[in-house]
């Protein structure tokens, strides 16, 4: 297990954050069955879980239906309030900018991830905006989490569209006698 961002104070990871990144891997794996990208995402407060998501922007033809915003948003009804300053956020990958940007709009206490996004990750990858002194809000990351049951997810998900594709263009190539005739 690769502890990350291992220059921000207070970074203990516990076993509780690895059964909590289980159940997020589990919402995960319900994106992908749905079609979407299989990301997850857990809202915790005092060890009980108060929101949940998982990727929905396929469903929804939404760009903000991220597992953080959607586990946030549900996480905030519950409690009645946009704060959420007593509550840990997991999620299966690193967050964007714009699920980072709600992370600290909502005052989420501590972020556990799971792998790394090379591609559009912000509080380790390309920015770390969670640490970000200019903010009015910073708050301890924790990545690398089951990191590589989410990865292994993400690649396993990402090699099946692939495939699907090429199937289809031969499909295209070569009709079936019957749809060719
Ligand atoms: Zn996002």
């Amino acid at each position: 297990m690769i502890v990350q961002c291992e220059n921000v104070a207070n970074l203990k990871m516990n076993a509780c954050d690895q059964n909590f990144m289980k159940d997020a891997l589990a919402f995960a794996r319900a994106a992908g069955a749905c079609g979407e990208v299989p990301v997850g995402a857990l809202v915790v407060a005092d060890g009980r879980v108060v929101g949940t998501g998982f990727n929905r922007r396929e469903e929804r033809q939404s760009p903000l239906a991220h597992a953080e915003i959607t586990a946030i948003e549900e996480a905030s009804r519950r409690l009645g309030s946009w704060r959420l300053n007593d509550c840990d956020l997991y999620v299966t990958l690193e967050p964007c900018i714009m699920c980072a940007g709600a992370i600290l709009q909502a005052r989420i206490q501590r972020l556990v991830f799971g792998c790394l996004d090379p591609k559009a990750g912000a509080v380790e990858s390309l920015y770390r905006l969670c640490e970000d002194q200019r903010l009015n809000h910073q708050l301890p990351v924790i990545g690398g989490v089951l990191a590589d049951e989410s990865a292994a997810l993400l690649a396993d998900f990402f090699a099946q569209l692939r495939q699907q594709k090429r199937d289809t263009r031969k499909a295209e190539r070569w009709p079936s006698p019957v749809e060719g005739a």
